[in-house]
């Protein structure tokens, strides 16, 4: 492998693309509140609207979008998010994966990290177009936004002074080559989830917090701790042309 796996552990500062409001929780919020612990600064962008998840079918869509906004709020200071923005595109709807793909890439201009996390997009048995043209669109970004001729907003272009972008961690993956050790963050990560009450009923969330306490301990005995999370942490280097793709586990 000529250019090896970036170290995830050293990020600073994290943009975190998924498509619905509680993906970057679910698979990653173990990592994300450890880094942040350490003092990384967070931002999240949430691309689905999120309206079709909500169980409640008596609330309006204002008042679902209302709360939707709180429960990321409140998940997000468990978590230690410092920014949510979201581009409120249908859920599984109808919208364009290169136009999303700009989205992403001015905020990747705008935030200038030195991670991106986001979904992977060639899980197998993924259904969900959301998650599949959320991760191909954050990673096509992640390829392109620090070309110079590649244009977003005047204002934007104005204050970019090249890309700080050293790795890409991508989570729901079925070829993790990275196991973080979550110790630090899983609590805020379970609570963070506790908080998406539109989308998730009790009995839900015990399956999940069940579910997922059986793979951080398994994902630990890789990492040799008690708690982990397994992501696939590539250099964006990798992201074009890579012949040592199938290797990378
Ligand atoms: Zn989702």
């Amino acid at each position: 492998m000529l250019v090896p796996i970036p170290d995830l552990t050293r990020a600073r500062r994290l943009l975190c693309v998924q498509p619905h409001y509680d993906d970057n929780d679910l698979a990653a919020g173990g990592t994300i509140a450890t880094l942040a612990a350490a003092g990384a600064h967070v931002v999240y962008l949430t691309v689905a609207d999120d309206l079709l998840g909500v169980l409640d079918p008596a609330l309006s869509d204002d008042e679902a979008r209302a709360r939707i906004a709180e429960e990321q709020r409140v998940a997000g200071k468990e978590v230690g998010v410092a920014e949510q923005c979201r581009l409120e595109l249908p859920d599984a709807g109808r919208w364009d994966v290169l136009a999303l793909r700009d989205s992403i890439a001015r905020e990747l201009r705008r935030v200038n990290p030195d991670f991106l996390l986001t979904v992977d997009p060639w899980l197998a048995d993924e259904a969900h177009r959301d998650h599949t043209r959320t991760g191909i669109a954050a990673l096509e970004a992640a390829l392109l936004f620090g070309l110079p001729r590649y244009r977003t907003t005047p204002e934007i272009d104005a204050g970019f002074a090249g890309s700080a972008l050293r790795g890409v961690a991508l989570y729901f993956t079925g070829r993790p080559n990275t196991w973080f050790d979550i110790g630090a963050g899983r609590d805020a990560k379970h609570r963070a989830l506790d908080a998406y009450v539109s989308q998730l009923d009790p009995d839900t969330l015990r399956v999940i917090h069940a579910g997922l306490e059986s793979k951080e301990r398994r994902w630990g005995e890789r990492a040799g701790c008690t708690f982990a999370e397994g992501l696939r942490v590539l250099h964006p280097a990798h992201l074009h042309c890579n012949p040592d793709a199938e290797e990378m586990v």
